[in-house]
């Protein structure tokens, strides 16, 4: 058949739409940019929070009008859509022949090549069903300069605003050996720059019997890939601790960028959410982080509006965030739902009142991001070439700028993606760098 797959949500969701495009090219199947050509759309969907799952709905109905307009025979919504909303996603939207939970992401051969081959039109085994794909099972990935690596799935936290949980399961680790041959084999197709992923990366190994940690594992890739940038994303504030900073220390090739989501800063609503630490470890986490990587760049992520949240605990997170100074945040007013721990505590936050938060919070952090970009004007730095911005101008990234949620540096240059030149900064804003060659 001639598909046409639309990957919603984070870069976990991106490599198991690899995978899936991965397995199905290699059983026959073409792929198609163009929705109204394909003979079989697929949607593999995010749903978190609830505007994400909004924007996966709306993906869904305007695909869907290719059954009418289009070649579209098939209609097929995988991840974590179906997974959340079960049954009630197969009501909503008739338009839709299958759904795949996020333990069914095997079945889409048999989807694909059957008519009624299922009992049901919404397959829901428990998560812990998908096979974690090796690393010699077939992914079509764009070949672009960052490849993403899946390192584990789920998560055995219990943080009370989180539906990962419930829809990826419990922590499952990938073996070592089987990342750093992936990690090999995407670089020898082109890859300049390798990033671990993981719902709760630095948890990754806990429940391996072998005694291996995540620091382990980082090792490992950077050593086996010891020409390329290795960066990991989504660390948790508990498993950053000096055997990794130092393996970070010693590898020229990692990152010097650590992504710790704080969430919070109010020892009241680290407790509400389940975090399992205080401002005061937090404190001193990234305190420890200066003494071994002064260079180090921070990126965090801040939840605001969560139950409780009074305005004294809101002016603990500012003032946490003036104090460490971050080099990225990005901030999410907390998204109530039924299904979730937090929807029974008390003290919800009106809406407006928790945009207010937001929206002050951000624009404290971009004079911050500001700041620190200015002072890397004048300095000269590596950077990855990505693509053309417009003319002759290219963008690209630092290592401390990742990809998709960071500024990039615009640069006028004739290297091609996935070059790493050397660049003297000239000019900056609160998001994006300018340079030209050093
Ligand atoms: S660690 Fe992350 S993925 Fe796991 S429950 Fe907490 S917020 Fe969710």
């Amino acid at each position: 058949m001639r598909i046409y797959l639309s990957s919603l949500g984070c870069a976990r969701n991106q490599v198991d739409s690899e995978v899936m495009t991965g397995r199905l090219a290699a059983a026959g199947h073409e792929f198609t940019d163009i929705a109204q050509e394909a003979e079989a759309i697929i949607v593999n969907t995010c749903a978190f929070i609830e505007s994400a799952a909004d924007q996966a709905i709306e993906e869904i109905l305007d695909l869907a009008s290719c059954k009418q307009q289009g070649e579209c025979k098939k209609l097929i919504v995988t991840g974590c859509l179906p997974q959340r909303y079960g049954f009630e996603s197969a009501r909503a939207l008739p338009e839709v022949d299958l759904f795949l939970g996020t333990g069914a992401y095997d079945l889409i051969e048999k989807a694909l090549t059957k008519d009624n081959c299922f009992k049901e039109n919404c397959i829901l085994p428990p998560p812990e069903q998908t096979v974690l794909p090796a690393w010699d099972a077939p992914r079509s990935w764009n070949k672009g300069p960052v490849a993403y690596i899946k390192i584990m799935e789920g998560c055995g936290r219990h943080c009370t605003y989180c539906i990962i949980p419930r829809l990826r399961g419990s922590l499952r680790s990938r073996p070592a050996f089987d990342v750093a041959r992936e990690a090999c084999f995407l670089a020898d197709q082109g890859a300049a720059e390798i990033v671990l992923v993981g719902q709760d990366t630095t948890s990754w190994g806990r429940d391996l019997k072998s005694s291996q940690r995540f620091s382990d594992l980082l090792k490992e890739v950077a050593e086996t890939v010891s020409d390329r940038w290795v960066r990991f994303l989504y660390g948790h504030p508990d498993q950053i601790d000096t055997r990794l900073l130092k393996t970070i220390e010693s590898h020229c090739n990692i990152c010097r960028y650590l992504d710790i989501p704080i969430q919070h800063a109010s020892d009241r609503m680290l407790k509400r959410m389940g975090r399992g630490h205080d401002k005061k470890f937090l404190a001193a986490l990234f305190e420890q982080i200066r003494e071994i990587l002064p260079d180090a760049a921070l990126r965090t992520t801040a939840l605001v509006g969560f139950p409780g949240e009074t305005n004294k605990d809101f002016t603990q997170l500012l003032e946490f965030v003036e104090q460490v100074q971050f080099d990225h945040l990005g901030a999410f007013v907390y998204s109530d739902a039924g299904d979730l721990p937090s929807h029974k505590l008390d003290g919800h936050v009106p809406a407006q009142e928790a945009q207010d938060r937001h929206d002050l919070l951000m624009m404290r952090q971009a004079d911050i991001s500001l700041a620190k970009n200015r002072q890397r004007i004048g300095k000269s730095m590596d950077v990855m070439i990505e693509g053309r911005s417009e003319d002759d101008m290219f963008f690209g990234r630092t290592r401390f700028q990742a990809p998709e949620v960071d500024g990039v540096t615009f640069i006028k240059t004739t290297s091609g993606p996935g070059e790493i030149i050397r660049v003297r900064i000239t000019d900056a804003d609160e998001y994006d760098l300018t340079g030209v060659p050093a």
